[in-house]
């Protein structure tokens, strides 16, 4: 794209967009390869009970060691890899090396009680037909209880959701998966709509806990947050807010009754050693 800057003189119309075009491109045609060579890791962050302050599990977050780039966050990678299909073979790979580091979790803590993990599914993962059956697969080789996985989708996914797509998730569910509605608060879904959903944890948005900055924090946030947490309880779900960055946010979202917390405040996402260390802490102090 080059627009005429007078006389035989030609511009790019946006140098920094093409810039960005050719960079997306260069990490599209890179991610097969990507995964052969086993370029992605997976960091973990701690998911912390509100009323006692211990490791209950953790969620699993993808990243990219690019060889030229350096770390890449899911949000730079992700969409191309659902564009391209390459989405359905990386996120059964992060669910299998998640799933097989809960296992090692609980066979290393018992004493810290069964540790959860947490693996976000993209709606690309929803539609394939081979879900179900690849989660079964992935429980049963690893030996982990179906219990102890949740799998998290997020609400904009599920607005308008037919049966057919949530039939596969009504399957998980039936066998003890946890569904969790991802980013809760961000879509516009009816509330209502929540009864039809096989979820049974909320994941309030962490644009809810920024408003919780100040303490007492202002009086409609804190409205809102109380009608979700109450309307969620009500239903059976449970409710985990998202980007707890200091002590005050934490007090307040367990004053509303906020069931569970993740966040820098407790950790950043990091290698699985570091959530051995974390439970320990808790089982033992
Ligand atoms: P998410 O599932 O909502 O994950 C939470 C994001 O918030 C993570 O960003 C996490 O690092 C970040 N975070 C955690 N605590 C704090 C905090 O206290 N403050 C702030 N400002 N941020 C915090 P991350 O790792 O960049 O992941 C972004 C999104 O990428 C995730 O959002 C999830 O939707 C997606 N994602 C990550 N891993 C996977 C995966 O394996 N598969 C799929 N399909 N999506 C993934
Ligand atoms: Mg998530
Ligand atoms: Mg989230
Ligand atoms: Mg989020």
């Amino acid at each position: 794209r080059a627009k005429s800057a007078g006389g035989n003189r030609f511009e790019l119309a946006d140098p920094e967009a093409d810039a960005r075009a050719i960079t997306r491109h260069g990490l599209t045609t890179a991610l097969p390869a990507a995964l052969d060579r086993g370029e992605f890791f997976i960091e973990y962050q701690p998911l912390v009970h509100l009323g006692d302050g211990s490791v209950r599990g953790a969620e699993a977050l993808v990243r990219w060691l690019h060889p030229q780039h350096g770390v890449l966050g899911p949000d730079q990678f992700i969409p191309l890899a659902e564009h391209t299909g390459l989405i359905v073979p990386l996120g059964r790979w992060v669910l299998e090396q998640s799933v097989r580091q809960a296992r090692a979790w609980q066979e290393r803590h018992s004493d810290a009680g069964p540790l959860r993990i947490n693996v976000n599914l993209s709606p690309c993962q929803l539609t394939h037909p081979g879900l179900v059956q690849d989660t079964v697969d992935i429980l049963e080789r690893e030996g982990l209880d179906a219990d102890a996985l949740c799998l998290e989708v997020t609400e904009s996914a599920l607005i308008g959701a037919d049966d057919d797509l949530l039939k596969p998730l009504r399957r998980l569910a039936e066998m003890g998966v946890d569904i969790a509605l991802d980013d809760f608060g961000t879509g516009y879904s009816n509330l209502a709509n929540l009864r039809r959903l096989p979820v049974s944890i909320l994941k309030l948005d962490r644009s809810f806990t920024q408003s919780m900055q100040q303490f007492p924090a202002d009086p409609v946030d804190l409205k809102i947050v109380e009608g979700i947490v109450s309307l969620a309880h009500s239903l059976d779900l449970a409710v985990t807010v998202e980007g707890v960055e200091t002590g005050a946010q934490a007090e307040q979202l367990r004053i509303l009754g906020c069931d569970t917390a993740q966040g820098w405040y407790y950790a950043r996402p990091g290698p699985p050693e570091r959530l051995h260390e974390l439970a320990l802490v808790d089982a033992t102090g």
